[in-house]
């Protein structure tokens, strides 16, 4: 009984294992690198998001500004809604990402390890040198990590 136990935990640790970024990702909240933090604002609370992802004039992921980047940047400062959220955002290349083909314990692990709500997903830009510029397809969020999670047991 203990060893049929032992071997269904097993299995359902390597089906999480094994499920790809690619087959859970949400769709992507991107704004351009001009775009005003007054903007990028109202963005967020369109989307419902924590996070944006923020791409150049080429399409390729410039940086990330979350809430608190925002929130940061108006306190006291009146002026702040018409900067361009380039100046507030994490800049490329310290934006943690994630490929379609990596695993979700990958994602998960990122995620704690930096500390962060969510990462973009992406590929490599074939307009550019490879592994220098990257396009954006998706964002993984802890929502969706535990969303999977839920639907797991649910399917038991
Ligand atoms: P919040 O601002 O709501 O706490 P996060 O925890 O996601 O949101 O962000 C905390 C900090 O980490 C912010 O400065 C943000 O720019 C940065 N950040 C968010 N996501 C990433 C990422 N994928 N890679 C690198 N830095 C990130």
């Amino acid at each position: 009984f203990l060893g049929q136990k032992g071997n269904t935990r097993q299995e359902e640790k390597f089906k999480m294992l094994q499920k790809k970024v690619g087959e859970i990702h949400s769709v992507p909240v991107i704004v351009r690198e001009m775009t005003t933090i007054q903007d990028a604002v109202v963005s967020l609370f369109l989307a419902n998001v924590g996070n944006l992802i923020v791409t150049d004039e080429k399409g390729n992921l410039a940086g990330v500004a979350s809430r608190k980047d925002l929130l940061k940047v108006t306190l006291g400062n009146p002026t702040a809604g018409s900067i361009p959220v380039s100046m507030v955002m994490t800049r490329q290349p310290n934006v943690v990402t994630v490929s379609p083909e990596d695993t979700i314990l990958e994602a998960a692990r990122k995620i704690i390890a930096h500390q962060i709500d969510s990462l973009p997903v992406v590929i490599p830009s074939d307009s550019e040198k490879p592994g220098s510029h990257w396009k954006v397809v998706g964002r993984i969020t802890k929502t969706n990590i535990i969303k999977m999670l839920l639907d797991m047991v649910a399917e038991d």
